[in-house]
């Protein structure tokens, strides 16, 4: 079934067209999709962190599955560092976790448990993430700060982890064809999901289709979203929403719950986040729920 534009929906960013999707359709893309059944459709959703595309797209995620579409969430940065060798700034977080003796193998367990909520299959790749990687020259650590962290801007030495990354991702799934990949925006600046997501762009660039979504919950400031589609990367955006239904954002909620290493950093607590999670979609939807995807083209470059 192909989808088909209802209305021109609420919350267009400015100087962005903008569509939107029944809740029933599917995301109908693929590289043909005016031709391809639904159920053909695998989405690969890849996640820079162990809750990043479930805080974005777990209603989305769960109507596909109701549907009776296939669905995985790739988390990319799932590594397990050498926990003796951590920086400082490293440790800080892992004890903010509150699981120091096996942080990451904590939030991967959450994550099994959140996937398992929304009935998608959760895989964990090894990359490390950003406070843990060092310099292949001299050793040091690249990201030693917040300040750093979510500069927006990726280390030299991390150059090499985007193409790597775009390789490693073609490589386990280029040979399907019906492929739909999910890419963070990158708002709010993370360097980790601006290598996902320049990764995303190799990937489209080599013929994958491809939609981008906000990263929630950086996408509550509304200058960090313009941020991200504003960037001077030659890309023109236009927005699709997908509508959703009240009891797949109950369980988008309570997806969402299984990550309490990260819930006090976040949000406080799961009642907060629940709220915020449906203002957000509601400020998104308009009067109805829904979350929002992006679709970059390459600008064609002036004469
Ligand atoms: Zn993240």
């Amino acid at each position: 079934m192909a989808s088909v534009p209802e209305t021109v929906a609420p919350m267009a960013a400015e100087g962005f067209p903008l569509t939107a999707v029944p809740a029933s359709a599917g995301q109908g893309a693929g590289r043909k999709p005016e031709a391809m059944p639904m159920s053909t459709v695998h989405h690969i959703y890849l996640s820079p962190h162990l809750d990043d595309a479930v805080l974005s797209c777990g209603a989305t995620i769960a109507q596909q599955v109701a549907g009776g579409e296939s669905v995985k969430v790739v988390t990319i940065f799932a590594g397990c560092p050498p926990l003796q060798s951590l920086s400082p700034y490293a440790a800080q977080m892992h004890r903010r976790w509150g699981d120091e003796s096996d942080p990451v193998g904590k939030r991967r367990r959450e994550d099994e448990a959140a996937c398992r909520i929304l009935g998608a299959v959760p895989i964990h790749l090894d990359y490390l993430d950003a406070p843990c990687r060092t310099d292949p020259a001299d050793g040091g650590f690249l990201y030693t700060s917040d300040e750093y962290l979510f500069a927006g801007r990726i280390h030299s030495a991390d150059f090499g982890l985007v193409d790597d990354l775009a390789t490693d991702i073609a490589r386990r799934w280029g040979n399907d064809h019906e492929v739909l990949f999910y890419a963070p925006l990158g708002v709010g600046g993370h360097v980790d999901h601006q290598i996902v997501r320049e990764a995303a762009f190799k990937l489209q660039r080599r013929g994958f289709s491809l939609r981008f979504y906000e990263d929630f919950p950086y996408v509550e400031d509304g200058h960090a979203l313009v941020g991200a589609l504003a960037r001077p990367d030659g890309y023109a955006w236009m927005a699709e929403l997908r509508w959703a239904q009240e009891q797949h954002v109950a369980v988008k909620c309570e997806a969402i719950a299984c990550y309490r290493s990260q819930m006090p950093n976040l949000f406080g607590d799961t009642e907060a986040m629940a709220r915020r999670v449906r203002a957000y979609m509601t400020l998104v939807g308009g009067e109805r729920y829904a979350e929002r995807f992006w679709t970059g083209k390459p600008c064609s470059s002036p004469k």
